[in-house]
């Protein structure tokens, strides 16, 4: 997996399973031959008309949430086993609506990201500040505590799987784009923060992605950072134009 630039649209409670079918027919080809690897999220109800969709292309698919458990009574959840049969390469854990909408602590989000694992799912670690944090100054402080918490057992080898998103939580739908400075602050403090704990050689391996109200006009400038690996895309990943200027500002 390494750095290649990963470009993620994550779809949220968006786009039915025939709008899905439109997605994949518009954007396929706009994307053939393209270096980055492109992933996308839709809702769970939408994964088999994906696969179906992206079916012989380069896309990957991926699910935005994974329970912690393979199977048993918990009615409304979806288990690693389940999103591996539909065709999904990736899954979410720790998105911050996740988090703040239902609830899911660093605790749950650590035997989620195990439950990846264990499944070959590879996970995409969401981390972000809230504004008020980013205003006194708390930015790297909360984001290695989630970091300590959400990556608790996991050993150096399991890396080779895991990517990490940065999503300042203030710059999520909200059209606030992090600075490319702001961002690449903060996702070179996670590299050192890896590298603190894992070592310098796996730190400079691993990816991390910006996600954050990217759009085609700031991708190629959040893009340039030296430590910005690609991106988590949510609302321009619903229109399959935007979407495919992103991925284009990755080559
Ligand atoms: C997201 O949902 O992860 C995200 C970054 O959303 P948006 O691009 O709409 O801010």
């Amino acid at each position: 997996m390494g750095r290649r630039p990963l470009i993620a649209g994550n779809w949220k409670m968006h786009l039915t399973p025939s709008e899905t079918e439109a997605f994949c027919k518009a954007f396929v080809g706009s994307v053939e031959g393209c270096a980055a690897e492109i992933l996308l999220i839709p809702s769970f109800p939408s994964l088999d008309r994906a696969r179906e969709g992206l079916d012989g292309s380069q896309v990957r698919l991926g699910a935005q949430d994974i329970h912690t458990e393979q199977k048993g009574a918990f009615t409304g959840a979806v288990s690693g086993p389940m999103l591996e049969d539909v065709g999904c390469t990736y899954v979410l854990v720790g998105h911050s609506e996740r988090r703040a909408v239902f609830g899911d602590d660093d605790s749950t989000v650590n035997g989620k990201l195990h439950a990846a694992l264990a499944s070959d799912l590879l996970p995409i670690l969401c981390v972000g500040e809230v504004l008020e944090d980013r205003k006194a100054g708390r930015t790297e402080d909360i984001v290695s505590a989630q970091l300590d918490r959400g990556l608790a057992d996991v050993g150096p080898e399991a890396f080779e799987c895991i990517t990490i998103a940065y999503e300042p939580v203030w710059a999520i739908g909200t059209g606030e784009t992090a600075t490319p400075q702001q961002a690449q602050e903060t996702i070179a403090a996670i590299r050192d923060w890896i590298s603190e704990h894992f070592g310098e050689d796996l730190a400079s391996g691993v990816r991390i992605l910006y996600g954050g109200s990217v759009k085609p006009a700031n991708a190629s400038e959040l893009l340039a950072k030296p430590d910005i690996d690609g991106a988590l895309v949510g609302g321009a990943s619903l229109d399959p134009e935007a979407f495919s200027q992103i991925v284009a500002a990755a080559d």
